[in-house]
């Protein structure tokens, strides 16, 4: 079993490669701007620590302030549009991949739902993990991601 993982956007101008072992945690977002970012129900992240992966290419930041007053930055591939990965300015080191850019990302296991309260019916947050109304807060990310790095 391979534990270096790569992906990329649709054109393929930007990629990334990381150790599997190195993932904090997975996470299904509902909220309206993952919406709209994704044109979907949700978007679905790993979070991982930016020293951890390696990006090539350069990606367009859209900057939004986040329910918690963070600034979150999605990135994009500037060619092709794909959304490839975001991070909250105030927590810069831990990075966000997009799920779906994944070249194989059927090994993902999602541990909880963000932002479930703005989930829609026809996608609706899988009852099967721990949900949050909203984030789970930005004090309790950090001691979560202080533990597992
Ligand atoms: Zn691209
Ligand atoms: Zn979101």
């Amino acid at each position: 079993m391979n534990n270096i993982q790569t992906g990329k956007c649709q054109c393929g101008k930007v990629n990334y490669s990381f150790k599997k072992d190195k993932v904090i945690s997975a996470h299904h977002c509902h909220c309206k701007d993952c919406q709209r970012t994704t044109g979907s129900g949700k978007a679905t992240i790993l979070f991982i620590a930016k020293k951890n992966i390696e990006v090539n290419g350069d990606l367009k930041y859209f900057e939004s302030v986040g329910t918690a007053g963070s600034h979150v930055r999605r990135g994009f591939c500037p060619e092709c549009g794909s959304g490839v990965l975001s991070y909250a300015k105030e927590i810069s080191h831990i990075l966000y991949i997009k799920a779906g850019t994944l070249d194989d990302s059927s090994w993902v296991k999602i541990d909880s739902n963000f932002f479930a309260s703005a989930a829609e019916d026809w996608s609706k947050p899988d009852e099967s993990i721990k949900s949050f109304e909203k984030n789970p807060g930005v004090m309790s990310s950090i001691k979560t991601l202080f533990k597992s790095i």
